[in-house]
């Protein structure tokens, strides 16, 4: 089956989906983008995503081409065409092109780029990785001073995926300043008993928009939730570990930097709150 994707009010199969070569996203990351993920044919937490969506397009000057509902709609549509059960919507927007390179902004009459497309992910709930948990290495972190800004500028998330890779490890925790921020793709959390320790927002971390849910999630089970830095000899000598993220929910995390934590298996409260968190937002997909 060929994919449809959506650019511009369009859908289309997506060998015919054209964007320009002048195009501020290829040419310089100009542009913010969502993914959500989808369970049962329907959309998790949508609202959320859209709500950031607006917020890092409002925090770099770009103009939103597409209402809140007509966004959900072309959501739903693509879940239809595509029939995807499990899977994910990436959503991108760009600031445009004027037809030229330019370092400065285009003309405010510039219509941005829109795009759409669907990843099918049979199993993606009931997934294996889930089971092992991640083992995690500890990297730098070079990334700009704006990561509450979901901008497509992915390349040191990554090359820090590939040097997780290299060493035989799932994913890479990044380091600033001696504390965590956050995974390359996913927010960072560590367990000491019931208490749930994971960084305070700020510039420094995408306000992950399902670190919200499970942090409202975690208070309702009546578990400590505590916002503050940690660092990697912190988190290496914790219970538990976990990262959260839109497209692999709560991942416990079971090796830091070579040392294992607990018994090395999934812990209980990641593996508690992985249960909560699936079972609530099937509940609210829409
Ligand atoms: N931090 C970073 C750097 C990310 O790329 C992501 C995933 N987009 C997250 C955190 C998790 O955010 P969310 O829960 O909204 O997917």
């Amino acid at each position: 089956m060929t994919r449809t994707v959506y650019v511009n009010g369009d859908y289309l199969p997506e060998t015919e989906a054209k964007v320009s070569i002048f195009d501020r996203g290829f040419l310089m990351a100009d542009g913010v983008y969502e993914v959500t993920s989808v369970l049962g044919g329907k959309l998790i937490d949508f609202d959320g995503h859209a709500v950031r969506l607006s917020r890092s397009l409002n925090e770099l000057d770009m103009k939103n081409p597409i209402s809140k509902e007509d966004l959900l709609e072309v959501h739903r549509e693509l879940v239809r065409l595509n029939e995807i059960d499990e899977g994910l919507v990436y959503l991108q927007i760009t600031r445009g092109s004027d037809g030229d390179r330019d370092f400065v902004f285009p003309a405010d009459d510039t219509e941005p780029t829109i795009v759409l497309f669907t990843q099918n992910k049979p199993g993606l709930a009931d997934s294996p990785a889930a089971k092992k948990g991640a083992k995690v290495i500890s990297i730098e972190d070079i990334r700009w001073g704006r990561r509450d800004i979901k901008t497509v500028q992915l390349l040191y998330p990554s090359m820090g995926k590939m040097m997780a890779k290299k060493a035989g490890c799932d994913d890479a925790w990044m380091v600033e300043d001696g504390f965590v921020t956050e995974g390359t793709s996913n927010n960072a959390y560590i367990v000491k008993g019931n208490r749930i320790i994971t960084r305070h927002l700020g510039n420094e971390i995408l306000h992950g928009i399902t670190r919200a849910a499970v942090l409202r999630f975690a208070r309702e089970a009546q578990m400590e939730v505590e916002e503050r830095s940690f660092t990697i000899e912190e988190a290496q000598a914790a219970d538990e570990a976990f990262t959260t993220s839109a497209s692999a929910f709560v991942m416990p995390v079971v090796e830091i930097d070579g040392v294992s934590l607990g018994d090395g298996t999934p812990g209980r409260v990641a593996l508690r709150l992985r249960e909560i968190y699936l079972d609530e937002m099937r509940k609210a997909a829409v």
